[in-house]
């Protein structure tokens, strides 16, 4: 047996244990009437695997505010899908907010995933809080809660989000956004499975109970993915840069490479006893399925 043979052996072995991962796929408001169309067809194909749930990102400073609700709306209206609002503090007051999470309420959305967002000129800038607005993703976490009853999750960061100055502050801040009504974290993504499982010890270590989730993101271009990498903190190992490199005019041999790095990736996770995997889709579900089978979930009707 191969060393990848035993690392698929042990995942279907850990879940079938449990009859099956949980799967839940992120999606970002589309711009125009064409990438709405290539959103939803991703939307059926993914529906067929049928996600714990769907989340809808929000735009840097509220830009994507009524997509983002539309998008949601729609999920709720045309789908069996449960779907998930991101909210943000950027750029907003504390009313304004407020008003978002009360029209999701009254649309029917019950699952918020509160962010802090980035600074309006970007990832990678410095953070300054609305003078009348929630400061922070714990914050917001709690206004949600005051609000309504939504289930809400929350980011986590596999390679420690660039703006704490230590993993103590990163995990204490974790603690405050659960213990504020967060019952669920999702992990940015990452490439290095021991950089997750860390994060893993360290949540337990440090007494949370919330489940963190991974959040996997197939390379679909490598530039944009290391560009993103960059800004987020992001470790990028030589080896997996080299895997990808000279593939930029090349996308069939790329998403073959992206679905057997991502698919191995899931596979040593589950191996150490993940369970759910939370995937950043881009709007396109061919990854995602193709994923998600080596994980053993299949479209069923
Ligand atoms: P927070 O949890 O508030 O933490 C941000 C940083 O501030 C941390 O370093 C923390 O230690 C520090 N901090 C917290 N509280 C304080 C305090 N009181 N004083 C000083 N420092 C403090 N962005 C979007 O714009 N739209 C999206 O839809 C979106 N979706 C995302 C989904 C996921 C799953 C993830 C992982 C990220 C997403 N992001 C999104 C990106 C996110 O907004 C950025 O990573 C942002 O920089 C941090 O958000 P946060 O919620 O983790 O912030």
């Amino acid at each position: 047996m191969t060393a990848v043979q035993a690392i698929f052996d042990a995942a279907a072995a850990r879940l079938s244990r449990i009859g099956g991962p949980r799967v839940s796929f992120e999606f970002f408001p589309p711009k125009s009437e064409k990438l709405e169309e290539s959103l939803w067809a991703a939307i059926r194909r993914l529906e067929q695997l049928h996600p714990s749930f769907v989340s809808v990102t929000y735009g840097a400073g509220g830009s994507t505010r009524d997509r983002t609700h539309r998008t949601v709306a729609r999920i709720i209206e045309e789908t069996t899908l449960k779907p998930a609002a991101h909210l943000t503090c950027v750029a907003a007051s504390k009313g304004e907010v407020d008003d978002v999470l009360r029209a999701y309420w009254d649309a029917g959305v019950r699952h918020i995933v509160a962010l802090r967002g980035d600074p309006p000129d970007g990832a990678g800038g410095r953070y300054e809080p609305h003078p009348q607005g929630y400061a922070y993703a714990a914050d917001l976490v709690a206004g949600a809660r005051a609000i309504a009853p939504f289930e809400v999750s929350v980011a986590a960061y596999a390679d420690r989000h660039p703006d704490s100055p230590t993993w103590d502050a990163e995990i204490d801040n974790l603690k405050r956004k659960i213990d504020a009504g967060a019952t669920r974290a999702v992990s940015n993504f990452f490439v290095d499975a021991e950089s997750f499982l860390r994060l893993r010890d360290r949540v337990a270590n440090a007494g949370i109970e919330a489940p963190v989730v991974p959040g996997l993101m197939p390379v679909s271009n490598f530039n944009g993915f290391k560009k993103m990498a960059a800004v987020g903190g992001v470790s990028v190992p030589e080896w997996f840069a080299d895997i990808f490199e000279g593939l930029d005019n090349d996308p069939d041999t790329r998403l073959l490479v992206a679905a057997a790095t991502t698919g191995e990736l899931c596979a040593r996770l589950a191996a150490e006893g993940v369970e759910d995997f939370h995937f950043y889709t881009l709007n396109r579900a061919e990854l995602t399925i193709a994923i998600c089978r080596m994980l053993g979930v299949k479209a069923r009707g």
